[in-house]
């Protein structure tokens, strides 16, 4: 094929993805907020839940973050994000963790902050709320996932909401709008390299 050849059939090409993409974009016309349920075993979930946190937080927009596990590390975007007067955030008490042996504890705290994430979940000011490690709590049984379900379908109309968390949970990927599933290919800490501030914390 001559390179002049090779120019038109690419024109060619790209003319019908155009084609393509404007028809998919002028069919969807519904506007309504969205649930988007990031899972799976590789690196990026709550990086990416954060990321559009940051994104809708760029727009002027109110949004809110629930941390189902209260990790060792001070991360990064918790510094970042605190006292930021459009977001506000709530992390699970002194209750589970990887070490957490004290199973009556840790559902009274998963109890306590999901009350906090059921105000968010119900006040239409907030456009993004972030619920970072949830799937933890059906793995556990420290939440009910029927009510968690209930309160997800009753939120205000055009609130978003990111769960993230490593399991694929049925009823939620039912439920989600929009569901990715990170897995992992290689991971840094397999080949011994530590956790890093900055890109693990
Ligand atoms: P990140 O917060 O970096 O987006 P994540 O939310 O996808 O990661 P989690 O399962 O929540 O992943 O794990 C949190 C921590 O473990 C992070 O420090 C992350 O970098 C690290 N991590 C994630 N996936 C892996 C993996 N496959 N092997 C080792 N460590 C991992
Ligand atoms: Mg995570």
């Amino acid at each position: 094929m001559t390179n002049q050849d090779q120019n038109a059939s690419h024109k060619l090409a790209m003319q019908d993805t155009q084609q393509k993409v404007r028809s998919a974009v002028a069919a969807a016309k519904e506007k309504r907020g969205v649930i988007i349920y990031l899972y799976g075993n590789g690196k990026g979930k709550s990086s990416s839940g954060f990321g559009t946190l940051l994104r809708s937080v760029g727009h002027g927009q109110q949004v809110a973050i629930v941390q189902f596990i209260k990790g060792s590390w001070k991360t990064g975007e918790q510094t970042f994000f605190k006292n930021h007067p459009q977001v506000r955030h709530e992390i699970m008490g002194t209750g589970f963790t990887w070490d957490s042996q004290n199973r009556e504890r840790d559902m009274a705290c998963a109890q306590e902050v999901w009350q906090k994430a059921c105000a968010f979940l119900a006040d239409e000011s907030i456009n993004l709320v972030l619920l970072d490690e949830i799937t933890y709590m059906f793995d556990f049984d420290y939440l009910n996932l029927a009510d968690c379900l209930a309160v997800l379908s009753a939120r205000p109309k055009n609130q978003n909401v990111i769960l993230t968390g490593r399991s694929a949970i049925p009823e939620l990927l039912e439920l989600a709008d929009t569901v990715s599933e990170i897995n992992e290919i290689k991971h840094a800490f397999n080949s011994g390299v530590k956790a890093q501030r900055g890109i693990e914390f």
